[in-house]
């Protein structure tokens, strides 16, 4: 557990209970403090039994008394609207933080790697994480992803931390600082918790604001928001810009060239690897993950050899484009990760003849500009809340089925891939479940989606094996 016996004595207020606020409760308590802990939910709350605390509502309590909110990132702390106890905890002028501020204030010795982005976050994260644990440097990675940033074990210079920093938690960091970080790229996403485009792109610059000094600041320039920052980093001074493209040369920077990985950082264009050759990370959004992965180990000190070696053992993250399997000669692809259209737009592209398994809790845009794919798709099967508004923007350019729910999507996919196939209409059907939407109407989160969905596919696997 993480020491922060710095903080015996104060007060700490920590508000949401999930993974992460439940981990800081404990190296709180751990180190301490004196924890006053809430969540609007009953159950939730009662969880503190477990640390010999009570629930103190912070947003009914006197705020003279705390000295700092750590608050679960999930929890909106400006907008649309703060939650009741961040708003008292800002007029009492205390501040609001969340638990990888904690971390690396009090490991401040420790390398890290902070990975943001709109999309591709968790793979760059779980691929940097496994390219240095493969050379030999204990790493603990998480964050926004896995492990919560205070349930790292201690570590030591020599040791390397990865994390995976959502806009959300950026916009609670003070005084963390990290060694490298990589901003993948901006789209439009969050944009009711940011007040807007601006305040989204505004977050994610948030990163390079805790890397002063000879680190590593990786960004891409494909993207118009991303490419406007690199110049602005450059101009700033103080660190070392290392830009990012899969689609053009990127001077004394990383690209990818005919699908060649280049490393063009001492001016040498070296010529590291052929991407095409991954085929465990298919795409040009893969190829993109690659390179930041590349440039951040490098960062880190990892020689190529050892960072090529990483990437071709690297087994994959659940719920990304992952395979699940054949049922009857029609595949299935859990990619319930993807729940914007900019990350469904990835999956749509790797493959041919789909039956798309969309819809959930929408997001702002729907599935606007995915049209460019169409020809790609035999059917919609639309599920959750969006499936009318997305009904619409189907309209008559696609077939499209209302399903309510995914099991009955699954099961009219199947039955339709398995028709088509035996009509000869196809011959490498993919059932792809790439929702383009938050999962919280039906699931509880993208995770519980995306098992449900290989839940359905084993069992059409098994109904498959025991047939004569
Ligand atoms: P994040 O953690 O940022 O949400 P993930 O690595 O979990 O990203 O990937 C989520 C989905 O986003 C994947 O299923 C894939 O469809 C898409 N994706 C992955 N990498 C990228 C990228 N670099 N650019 C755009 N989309 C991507």
């Amino acid at each position: 557990m993480i020491d922060l016996s710095h903080l015996r004595g104060k007060t700490i207020a920590v508000l949401g209970l999930g993974k992460s606020g439940l981990a800081s409760v404990k190296a709180l308590v751990n180190g301490g403090a004196i924890v006053w802990a809430w969540d609007d939910n009953a159950e939730s709350r009662g969880q503190l039994e477990a640390f010999g605390l009570a629930p103190i509502n912070l947003a009914e309590c006197d705020w003279t008394e705390p000295d700092m909110l750590v608050i679960s990132p999930g929890i909106p702390s400006t907008f649309p609207t703060p939650h009741p106890a961040a708003e008292k905890a800002r007029r009492a002028g205390k501040p609001i933080i969340c638990d990888v501020e904690l971390l690396c204030t009090a490991l401040p010795d420790v390398p890290s790697i902070a990975i943001t982005g709109t999309n591709g976050k968790s793979t760059t994260t779980a691929l940097t994480a496994h390219i240095l644990s493969n050379a030999g440097i204990k790493t603990q990675a998480g964050g926004n992803l896995g492990n919560p940033a205070l349930g790292f074990d201690p570590a030591d210079p020599d040791d390397c931390f990865v994390l995976e920093l959502s806009s959300y938690q950026l916009e609670l960091l003070h005084d963390a600082s990290f060694d490298a970080c990589g901003l993948l790229n901006i789209t439009p996403d969050h944009l009711d918790r940011h007040g807007g485009m601006d305040g989204y792109i505004g977050a994610k610059r948030r990163v390079f604001a805790r890397n002063k000094g000879p680190k590593w600041a990786v960004i891409s320039v494909d993207d118009d928001p991303c490419a406007r920052m690199a110049v602005e980093l450059a101009r700033e001074g103080g660190r070392r810009v290392i830009e990012v493209s899969v689609h053009k040369p990127a001077p004394h920077g990383i690209y990818v060239e005919n699908g060649w990985l280049i490393d063009d950082l001492s001016g040498a264009q070296a010529r590291i690897m052929d991407l095409v050759t991954v085929a465990h990370m298919p795409g040009v959004h893969n190829w993109q993950n690659i390179a930041f992965a590349y440039a951040l180990c490098r960062a880190r000190g990892v020689v190529a050899s050892k960072i090529i070696e990483g990437i071709m053992t690297f087994p994959g993250l659940a719920h990304r484009q992952e395979r699940l399997g054949m049922a009857d000669g029609v595949t299935f692809v859990n990619d319930s990760k993807a729940t914007n259209a900019e990350a469904t737009a990835k999956a749509l592209s790797a493959y041919r003849d789909i039956y798309w398994i969309l819809g959930g809790k929408p997001k702002e845009g729907g599935i606007d500009g995915l049209q460019a794919f169409y020809p790609q798709i035999k059917k919609a099967y639309l599920i959750g809340t969006a499936a009318d508004a997305f009904a619409e923007t189907l309209g008559n350019d696609l077939p499209w089925q209302k399903c309510e729910t995914l099991d009955r999507a699954n099961a009219a996919a199947f039955l339709d891939a398995k028709e088509d196939i035996q009509s000869r209409a196809v011959d490498m059907p993919v059932v792809l479940l790439s929702p383009a939407c938050a999962s919280f109407d039906q699931f509880k989160s993208f995770e519980a989606r995306g098992d449900a969905f290989r839940d359905l596919f084993n069992a059409l696997a098994h109904a498959g094996q025991e047939k004569p």
